[in-house]
């Protein structure tokens, strides 16, 4: 049976991602592994492997999904040296986040699906294999989110590329 990897995410304009490039070449030690811009995204459910055939059944749980609109204000920049990640976050992410990744995990568990019991921390990896991270200013970037999608991650040694399965605009 094929299997695809789907995850749920929100994916910036190019204009905030290439903001948030230059914020990460500044940031990442030069051994770093920087995210491509157009593979920056904030994953709101992570899904994994799944059969194709459950496709249908996870974009339902999308189109359930009230996909807010609301100004999420990126103005922190984080490092995990568990996993070596440098990330991009906020200080206050409206609430409207959350519920929404809330909702599609509740949906995902609704249609039988095991997800990881793992806290929802909004973030954007903006590099891997990063040792450390220097301490550099995050001037804040905004973006208007308008909607988000399912995308399939089909990962080679190169990194992952992603492919928009669906898309749900905000109404
Ligand atoms: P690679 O694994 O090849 O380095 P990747 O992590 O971007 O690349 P995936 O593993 O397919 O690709 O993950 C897709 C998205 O889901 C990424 O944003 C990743 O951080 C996130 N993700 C992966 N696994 C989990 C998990 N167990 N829980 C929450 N989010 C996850
Ligand atoms: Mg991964």
């Amino acid at each position: 049976m094929p299997t695809v990897r789907v995850f749920f995410a929100l994916w910036p304009d190019a204009t905030v991602a290439s903001a948030l490039s230059r914020i990460a070449r500044r940031a990442a030690p030069p051994d770093a592994r920087l995210m491509r811009a157009q593979t920056l995204h904030l994953t709101l459910a992570f899904i994994g492997d799944v059969p194709a055939e459950r496709l249908p059944a996870i974009e339902a749980v999308g189109d359930q999904a009230v996909w807010p609109r609301c100004l999420l204000r990126l103005d922190q920049l984080g490092h995990w040296p568990h996993n070596q990640i440098l990330w991009a976050g906020s200080l206050a992410p409206p609430d409207a986040l959350a519920e929404l990744a809330n909702a599609l995990s509740d949906g995902l568990r609704a249609i039988g699906m095991t997800l990881a019991p793992r806290p929802f921390v909004p973030h954007i990896t903006l590099a891997r294999r990063c040792r450390h991270a220097a301490a550099v200013d995050m001037p804040p970037v905004d973006w208007s989110v308008e909607g988000g999608v399912l995308a399939v991650s089909q990962r080679a040694p190169t990194g992952a590329r992603y492919l928009m399965r669906r898309r749900w605009p905000a109404p």
